[in-house]
């Protein structure tokens, strides 16, 4: 960069106001926030049960069904997040992982909360269960999941509820 120029910034904010579409994966998040519900499809040729939800099978393209999967899993793989957006911030430290619910053959990332946390507490082949906010918009923020040792806790507090 030549010696002359001189960069001036000048630091500003733009709101948007949109809205998006989930498509064909809208039931999925109309199921979560209206009736605590969590969807997976099952490929109707292969039989492969998908979480997160795919329209149509990934391995053999065949157009996949509805099916309600349990909200208990195991976790595949896990971190503990120190740095994170604006939206999260108030909720470090807190854990993600990969969970395979029960019944499905594939895994869906999303928070391990924990009132204790430590690896240890979301290692793999840990179990954990579903806990929905009271306020749900439709989204992957209306739930998480957390240690089975603490699911009544956690469900007792104001915010939460569970699903089942
Ligand atoms: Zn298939």
């Amino acid at each position: 960069m030549s010696k002359e120029f001189q960069d001036h910034q000048i630091r500003d904010v733009i709101r948007i106001n949109y809205k998006y579409t989930m498509g064909g994966h809208s039931k999925f998040f109309i199921e979560l926030m209206n009736n605590k519900k969590l969807l997976g499809t099952k490929c109707n040729k292969c039989g492969k049960t998908w979480m997160p939800p795919r329209i149509n099978c990934s391995d053999c393209y065949a157009p996949a069904d509805w099916v309600e999967l349990k909200q208990t899993g195991t976790i595949e793989v896990s971190t503990i997040v120190w740095y994170t957006t604006s939206a999260f911030i108030k909720a470090i430290p807190y854990g993600i992982g990969f969970i395979k619910l029960d019944g499905a053959e594939t895994a869906l990332l999303q928070g391990i909360f924990s009132e204790n946390l430590v690896p240890s507490k979301i290692k793999k082949g840990k179990k954990v269960k579903a806990v929905f906010n009271k306020k749900r918009e439709g989204k992957m923020t209306d739930f998480f999941f957390v240690p089975e040792d603490e699911y009544e806790n956690w469900i007792s507090k104001p915010e939460y509820e569970g699903g089942e």
